[in-house]
């Protein structure tokens, strides 16, 4: 049973040639080891109009629905989460200024995204704030028309990139709910003041993750994202939820991208005089990869769905991030199993399918806070 309709199949099918015909698997690994953002992909997607994908026909966008995005996702990731994060990762957070920026925000920021000119990182990550994203302690104080900004933030995937625009949650007031003294400011990444360093991490290695510095920021008022305080709703609440949808969706390509590749290994390699895929302990090894992340497509697909047609999916969306994320790092594992020691090394891709297996349980929310938000959402 196919559970795309004719023009959502035709969609998907369309970005995977798109990956295949014009990226190749040999560009997404080489980005990857060089540790390089891939520039010519983005402006290659800014043309074709993905940008504009979820972007209101208001804005200047083309109005597609959450789940054209989480199939655009699914596609872009055959060969690895990194570059669909690259690629489409600014979108979810691009959709925060169709929510909630002023027509001058709008214009500065949205349009120069939508023609691939600009990049949208999203950090929200401190030192003391990971799961407990509320413990934010870098602060915004006002001054004149100017906020200015100092701190310290984490784990912000992008920020060092050319044309970054960093939407980052500040404090800018003391309350007795820590929640509700946050707020958006838009930075772009080249304001005095930033000091923005690349860390060595085991994935997210073309999109770079960073730690940024901020000593005295100034930063106009006019890039503050909604209102004093919205920020951890803004943030926490739709931000994460369509971020997490997104990531679902790459987690179950990269997850196929894993079976597909060990299938065709398996068919190929000899030993013993046959394939090793005439093994039948092979065999059950790749048919529980692919239950595994048929089941993950479908979790995802529900989610995508609710969030499409504007229901309340809170609990559905932590399920597919939970179990997508956890399908990639148990098939990716299992794949380097069946690859045997090639698998190890950089060209057969498996190991860096592995590496994002491992980074998929933990960015975006943890497994842990995603079993936590579905205990929350259980009912009698
Ligand atoms: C490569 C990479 C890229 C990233 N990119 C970004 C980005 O672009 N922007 C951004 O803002 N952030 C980003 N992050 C940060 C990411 O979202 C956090 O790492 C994640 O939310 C977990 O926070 P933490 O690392 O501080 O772990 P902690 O919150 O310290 O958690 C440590 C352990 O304790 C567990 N734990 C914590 N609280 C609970 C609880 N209440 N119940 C049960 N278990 C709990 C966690 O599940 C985990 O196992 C990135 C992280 C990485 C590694």
């Amino acid at each position: 049973m196919n559970f795309l309709d004719e023009e959502r199949q035709a969609w998907k099918n369309s970005v995977r040639r798109w990956v295949d015909r014009e990226i190749g698997r040999e560009y997404v690994r080489k980005c990857d080891m060089e540790r390089a953002f891939p520039y010519e992909a983005y402006e290659k997607a800014a043309k074709l109009g993905f940008h504009r994908l979820l972007v209101p026909e208001a804005d200047g966008g083309d109005g597609g629905d959450v789940f054209s995005y989480a199939l655009m996702c699914e596609s872009l990731s055959a060969y690895g989460v990194d570059f669909s994060v690259a690629i489409a990762g600014g979108i979810f957070t691009a959709m925060n200024f169709s929510l909630h920026g002023t027509d001058d925000q709008k214009t500065r920021f949205l349009q120069p995204f939508m023609r691939g000119e600009i990049r949208f990182p999203i950090s929200m990550s401190e030192p003391n704030a990971g799961s407990d994203v509320a413990n934010v302690q870098t602060r915004a104080e006002r001054d004149g028309d100017d906020y200015v900004l100092n701190g310290q933030k984490l784990w912000c995937s992008g920020a060092g990139n050319r044309g970054a625009v960093i939407l980052m949650l500040v404090r800018t007031a003391q309350t007795s709910d820590k929640r509700d003294g946050l707020s958006v400011f838009i930075v772009p990444n080249d304001l005095p003041g930033l000091t923005i360093r690349p860390l060595q991490t085991l994935a997210r290695r073309s999109v770079v993750t960073t730690e940024i510095f901020l000593d005295s920021v100034r930063v106009p008022a006019a890039n503050m994202l909604g209102a004093p305080g919205e920020g951890f709703k803004i943030i926490a609440g739709e931000h994460l939820a369509l971020e997490r949808i997104a990531v679902a969706a790459s987690y179950v390509g990269n997850a196929q991208g894993a079976v597909d590749d060990a299938l065709a290994y398996a068919k190929q390699r000899v030993q013993f005089g046959k394939p090793i895929f005439e093994f039948q302990v092979i065999r059950h090894m790749l048919a529980d990869m692919q239950t595994q992340t048929d089941a993950a497509r479908l979790l995802t697909y529900r989610a995508a769905d609710l969030a499409a047609r504007g229901m309340p999916c809170r609990k559905e969306v932590a399920m597919a991030k939970l179990f997508a994320s956890e399908t990639l790092q148990n098939v990716s594992r299992q794949a380097m199993q069946i690859f045997g020691g090639i698998g190890t090394t950089p060209e057969a891709d498996v190991e860096r399918y592995f590496r994002e297996g491992m980074q998929a349980t933990i960015g975006g929310g943890t497994s842990q806070i995603q079993r936590t938000i579905i205990a929350q959402e259980m009912r009698i």
